[in-house]
């Protein structure tokens, strides 16, 4: 390429810039500006030459020490807009300076858009926040009310009959109650408003507290569970055992949730020991219908949960695990899962607390316990038992367990126990005898059977 060839195509290139370009001598006057400069600063042709660079960018002298800077520019008319300035000193010939013009206008209005909508944003969700926040604590109201209500009902001498129904209606308050208080915390946690307590207190008793509130529900679904923590666990921990008790709570409450049979344990390890502080792990495992792996990504976030179809048979809001991994990080913790559709899962979590020591003991006691869960037959002999003294009441609840536990998987055996449920509720002797008989003799086939296989 020759020398006016290639001037050529720098004009060109130079002409068909969106960037606006100015040539400036050593006297600050400009030389000449390409068609973008023209355009946007609303000159005819040749007008820009000879113009003094002040006229544009007003004290431009202020900024002769930068290579880069933003501003405004001025049109011929007096009005101007947000740009970006660049100048490179070439000292060529006649040319002293270039400058390099980018219209920021557009991206300025752009980012104040952004701005406005992130403000907005964030108003509209904290007045939803607060909004839940609000009505959930007004509904704590009137559940405790009717559970009160329900419990006065249930002491003031009502027939068995009413009893199970007020029993019902305890456990509905119950399952709203922790709706409603899931969803308080998530509110308040995702207002930044929930602090957390520093506490000493029993860690092991701790323990027992949480399992115990599960105790009838591991019971009326006939679940083995066992709990243990390890010697090397500080007696009394220092740290909020309200909210603890939330996270394992949470995951305990999903262990006997989504299992069906088998077993439940939860252990508690001394993970690390420092000067005041203990990290302690905790692990939940079960053996129910566990979790695929393409979903366990995300399952620790608000509202996440593993399928529609789940939910509906099993129930739930999707914030149990979200508040769980909430509370364990603002306890400078981790939470996680190891999951095998159809085997169990395992949900572990550690957290830091602070410890007392404590003087002369060496080593603290070893916390193992286990909620026992009695076999079929075991049951059935009780029931027996129960109708040869006449206590209807008693067989009748043993029954109903029967019943429940047998629901899914045999529910032949399960309908023949709703029978007998029934007849020991209208206390008809001959029905019971005959219903009981027929139970037993279902229950007894099938261990024939499984023994000749
Ligand atoms: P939910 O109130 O729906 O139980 P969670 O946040 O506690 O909400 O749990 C989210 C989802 O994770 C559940 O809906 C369920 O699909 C799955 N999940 C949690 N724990 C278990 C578990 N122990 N076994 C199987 N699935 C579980």
């Amino acid at each position: 390429m020759g020398e006016v060839e290639g001037v050529q195509v720098y004009q060109e290139i130079m002409h068909n810039l969106d960037e606006i370009v100015l040539f400036v001598d050593a006297g600050n006057r400009i030389l000449h500006g390409n068609v973008a400069a023209r355009e946007a600063l609303y000159y005819e042709n040749e007008e820009l030459a000879g113009r003094p660079i002040n006229e544009i960018i007003h004290n431009n002298e202020e900024h002769h020490h930068r290579y880069q800077w933003q501003g405004n520019i001025y049109r011929k008319n007096g009005t101007c807009f947000f740009a970006e300035f660049k100048r490179i000193t070439v000292a060529a010939g006649e040319i002293e300076t270039i400058y390099l013009i980018r219209n920021l206008e557009k991206e300025k209005k752009q980012e104040e858009e952004i701005k406005k909508l992130q403000q907005a944003m964030k108003e509209l969700t904290q007045a939803r926040q607060s909004f839940l926040a609000n009505v959930t604590h007004e509904l704590r109201t009137p559940i405790n009310g009717m559970k009160g209500m329900a419990v006065l009902l249930k002491e003031s001498g009502v027939l068995q009959e009413q009893q199970d129904s007020i029993d019902v209606m305890l456990s509905c308050c119950s399952n709203m109650e922790r709706i409603v208080n899931d969803i308080l915390d998530y509110s308040k946690l995702g207002n930044g408003k929930l602090e957390l307590v520093e506490e000493p207190f029993s860690i092991r008793e701790w323990l027992q507290g949480i399992m115990s509130i599960q105790e009838s529900v591991i019971r009326q679904k006939n679940l083995a569970c066992s709990y243990m923590v390890d010697p090397a666990v500080p007696q009394t921990v220092v740290g909020d055992g309200y909210h603890l008790g939330q996270v394992l709570g949470n995951l305990l409450n999903n262990a006997v949730k989504f299992t069906k049979e088998g077993k439940i344990i939860v252990e508690m390890l001394l993970k690390e020991k420092k000067e005041h502080q203990v990290v302690l792990s905790v692990a939940v495992s079960d053996t129910g219908i566990g979790i695929a792996e393409e979903k366990l990504e995300g399952l620790f976030e608000s509202f996440q949960q593993v399928d529609p179809t789940i939910t509906r048979e099993y129930g739930g809001t999707g914030l149990g695990l979200a508040i769980a991994k909430e509370l364990v990080t603002m306890m400078h913790g981790e939470i996680g899962v190891e999951s095998k559709s159809g085997i169990g899962s395992r949900f572990y979590f550690t957290v830091v607390l602070g410890y007392v020591e404590e003087e002369g003991k060496e080593s603290v006691e070893e916390l193992v316990g286990t909620i026992e869960k009695e076999a079929v037959p075991e049951r059935l002999q009780k029931l027996s038992v129960c109708m040869e003294f006449e206590s209807f009441e008693k067989a009748e609840q043993i029954v109903h367990q029967l019943k429940e536990l047998w629901k899914d998987d045999k529910p032949l055996w399960s309908k023949q126990a709703f029978r007998l449920e029934l007849a020991l509720r209208k206390q008809k002797q001959e029905q019971i005898v005959e219903r009981y008989e027929k139970l037993v003799a279902m229950v007894q086939q099938q261990s024939i059977e499984e023994k000749v296989r």
